[in-house]
């Protein structure tokens, strides 16, 4: 029998889209399929992104970060987010020498990197304090690797950061949609968001950037565009986080977004860009039973503790939810374990 009449008698069995991928394939059709994957095919794609992660970073070492949250004053009003300016909220900044305090015991515990993250705040007042912060960070503990996530700023104003010693930004595109993007957060466009974007990386920050998934009116083909885009930004940290339907935020009476397709969001960012930072986040624990977990299997490899804010601002930055899932040491420590990794002691990019 010749190959054209036994490929009529027997037609090919088509690839899987986790058996695509492992040959390369980086088509929309499979990558749009492996959004979809559960069960055995959803192990599969979590063990292709552990080898592509484990493949970059053999010592299977995880980031390990913590975070304060400097202040919940916000001039946004994002729908998905409870610390919008709409929300009725005691407003905080955390002083210098509380602060200062904060950064002293983090050190002490061993921590290399740190978060210092905030509302949207452009005033020069704000980003003056913070960049007085940093200075003041950096002098006193040289070997501290400062993450900033403080919103759209401008140019000089990223410049002025950075000039005080800031070495990374995290800012989330949230949606490679631009409709989308002006329905979730009025007032600011998409266009805005990327040219922050592009500052942040000309300034010479280490960037970090990534989307929400499981927001109202967004598609499957919203979510393949949004991977898309994080392979167009010269980036070294990349997240993907699942919208939880704060009690507080315009968006309380939604559904909670699918935490498996955010799951293997994770798996294929892993597969398509091995070589960046991806946390796994909270609210997957929020929003899943051991979903921080299942981030670490998809590929994951940064943790956040949450011990750095004050405990009397903790319940003043209720991002996604009042009652929010913030893991502390020995919950981190024991979810590393469980994933067969351990924490890193040095920054790892
Ligand atoms: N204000 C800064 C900014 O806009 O970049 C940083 C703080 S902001 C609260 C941090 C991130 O939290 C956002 O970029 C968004 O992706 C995420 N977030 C906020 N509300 C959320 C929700 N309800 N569900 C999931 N992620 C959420």
């Amino acid at each position: 029998m010749d190959a054209g009449v036994s490929a009529l008698v027997a037609p090919q069995r088509k690839n899987s889209p986790v058996e695509a991928l492992a040959s390369g394939d980086r088509s929309r059709e499979t990558l749009r399929g492996a959004l979809l994957a559960r069960g055995t095919e959803q192990e599969e794609l979590f063990s292709l992104a552990r080898a592509a992660r484990d493949a970059v970073w053999p010592a299977r070492e995880v980031e390990t970060r913590s975070v304060i949250e400097l202040s919940n004053v916000c001039q946004q009003s994002c729908n998905y987010c409870s610390m919008a300016k709409e929300t009725k909220l005691k407003r905080y900044v955390i002083k210098h020498e509380l602060l200062m305090e904060r950064v002293e015991f983090l050190h002490a515990l061993g921590r290399r990197v740190l978060v210092l993250q905030s509302g949207e705040n452009d005033s020069d007042n704000f980003v003056g304090y913070v960049a007085k912060c940093v200075t003041e960070i950096k002098r006193r503990f040289p070997d501290l690797e400062l993450i900033l996530s403080l919103g759209n700023l401008s140019h000089a104003q990223y410049v002025r950061l950075r000039e005080a010693g800031a070495e990374r930004y995290n800012l989330k595109f949230e949606t490679s949609s631009p409709s989308l993007y002006e329905m979730w957060k009025p007032g600011d466009s998409l266009a805005q968001r990327l040219a922050c974007l592009r500052d942040l990386i000309e300034v010479g920050f280490k960037t970090g950037t990534g989307n929400i998934t499981g927001m109202p009116g967004q598609s499957l083909d919203d979510v393949l565009d949004d991977l898309i885009l994080l392979g167009r930004l010269d980036l070294t940290m990349m997240s993907c986080t699942v919208f939880i339907p704060g009690e507080m935020c315009g968006y309380r009476d939604e559904p909670m977004g699918d935490v498996d397709i955010a799951l293997n969001q994770m798996a294929l960012m892993r597969i398509l860009y091995p070589t960046r930072l991806m946390p796994t986040t909270s609210c997957l624990e929020r929003g899943k039973k051991g979903g921080q977990l299942a981030g670490l299997m998809a590929g994951a490899n940064t943790v956040t503790i949450h011990d750095g804010t004050p405990e009397e601002f903790k319940k003043l930055f209720p991002i996604y939810s009042t009652d929010r899932c913030s893991p502390d040491y020995a919950r981190c420590e024991a979810i590393v374990r469980d994933a067969r990794l351990s924490f890193g002691k040095a920054p790892l990019i």
